[in-house]
């Protein structure tokens, strides 16, 4: 991900890893730790690991601040969203490979419309 000037003139944008990048999208998509830890089938404790020391880099006490610090950084692009099939979509359009919350995002879409398809039900994009 492209990381711009911070904003305010503060301090350096610290290096994060395409993990902890990943950490602060699901977070951003209304994910919890928990689900984050079983995505990417980790221990709750490895994915708790990365949100602490993904915190001590932003200088966040709290996921939320994180998510906050992360947009005010330009780390998160606030006018994307992740983690569905419009973010998918928009990967797709951009010439960009799918990031897995995406990819995982359009499968669960994909899942609904096959189930409503079998049922004739309405569309229900969660899995
Ligand atoms: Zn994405």
């Amino acid at each position: 991900m492209q990381v711009g000037p911070s904003p305010h003139g503060g301090g350096p944008i610290p290096s994060l890893a395409p993990r902890e990048v990943e950490y602060l999208e699901r977070l951003a998509g209304g994910q919890t730790v928990q689900e984050i830890a079983r995505a990417w089938h980790y221990e709750e404790s490895g994915a708790r690991s990365i949100g602490e020391r993904l915190r001590k880099k932003l200088g966040a006490k709290t996921n939320t601040q994180a998510v906050f610090v992360a947009v005010q950084m330009r780390i998160l692009d606030p006018t994307r969203r992740h983690g569905d099939h419009a973010g998918f979509a928009a990967h797709r359009y951009r010439g960009e490979e799918p990031c897995e919350a995406c990819r995982e995002g359009e499968r669960a879409y994909r899942r609904g419309l096959r189930a409503a398809r079998k049922t004739g039900s309405r569309i229900n994009i969660r899995p």
